[in-house]
């Protein structure tokens, strides 16, 4: 059972739970991405699991009313087996969501594995007409020209800062900098992508950038962020008439997923220690 303190975090433990959380916040507007916590598997048949359990996910979001999609990590379906593994269950993943009319996004982890990513997602993206989104990353010097390379490549595309501590050669380490090229390949995006724009960010100077960027290019967007972090602004964008998806985890293997949440700012690990220390 999760406890209290980390389910501001994570949806639930079952894939019922986290339903239960969408359809809560589908009330207010917001919309949600449903992810299953799991990474890193070295061996074919967790990962196949996991392809699984997207599967079955992907028939209850399809059956429901809810506003919802889903969202797979690549070292969860097999990358870390092999480029194979991972292609064959991440297109069996995509045809599903095709066949359910359920959207389908991969996130972009370290940068050993991006090749293989994009590669992926680009066939995908071209076989089921745009129903899968990826992840990009601003830190990485060569997200530049990868954007370049999917200018025309349907489906979405969410831009992030980066979370994986990424050698210097190949990325970009001050803050400063990152916000810079963030700002630059989201104008890239408003400007060049065939597809739909989404910010992958709480950050209120990128969310304003982004509706300054809609207005000027006359584009519709996404704003997406995490579960338990600005609630209130997704409910308030939501309001204002902005497109809001909420990232939300779930899954029995929350506690390391809640751990990098907590320490991640002051004012989360506040709340953490409030809620464990009962003030
Ligand atoms: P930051 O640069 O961390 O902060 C900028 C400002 O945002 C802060 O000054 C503050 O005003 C506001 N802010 C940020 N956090 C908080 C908070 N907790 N509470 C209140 N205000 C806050 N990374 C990947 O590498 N791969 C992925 O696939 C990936 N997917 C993601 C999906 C989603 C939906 C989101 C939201 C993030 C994802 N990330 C991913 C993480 C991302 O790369 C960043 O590490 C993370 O979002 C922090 O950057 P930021 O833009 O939110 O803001």
């Amino acid at each position: 059972m999760i406890p209290p303190i980390a389910s501001r975090f994570v949806a639930g433990e079952t894939s019922a739970a986290a339903l239960d959380h969408t359809r809560k916040v589908n009330k207010d507007g917001v919309k949600v991405i449903l992810n299953l916590l799991g990474e890193h598997y070295h061996e074919r048949a967790p990962a196949d699991a996991d392809a699984a359990a997207y599967l079955e996910l992907i028939e209850d979001v399809g059956d429901s009313e809810l506003d919802a999609c889903v969202s797979v990590k690549p070292s969860q379906i097999g990358i870390d087996v092999g480029d194979e593994v991972f292609r064959e269950n991440y297109l069996r993943i995509a045809e599903k969501g095709a066949e359910h009319d359920v959207f389908v996004w991969c996130d972009m982890e370290d940068a050993d594995t991006t090749d293989v990513t994009l590669d992926v997602f680009e066939e995908a993206a071209r076989e089921y007409d745009g129903g899968v989104g990826q992840c990009v990353q601003a830190n990485l010097k060569r997200t530049g020209d990868d954007l370049e390379r999917l200018a025309d490549v349907p489906g979405k595309i969410r831009l992030v800062k980066g979370a994986y501590d990424e050698d210097p050669e190949i990325s970009y380490k001050q803050k400063s900098k990152v916000n810079e090229k963030y700002e630059e390949y989201l104008e890239f995006l408003f400007e060049e992508y065939v597809g739909r724009v989404a910010v992958g960010s709480h950050d209120p100077k990128m969310i304003s950038a982004a509706e300054e960027l809609a207005n000027e290019y006359d584009r519709d967007y996404e704003v997406q962020m995490l579960m338990g972090v600005r609630d209130d602004t997704q409910r308030e964008l939501s309001a204002e008439g902005t497109e809001v998806w909420q990232y939300a985890p779930y899954g029995d293997k929350w506690f390391s997923y809640f751990y990098r949440r907590a320490r991640e700012r002051k004012e989360n690990a506040l709340f953490a220690l409030r809620a464990i220390v009962g003030i």
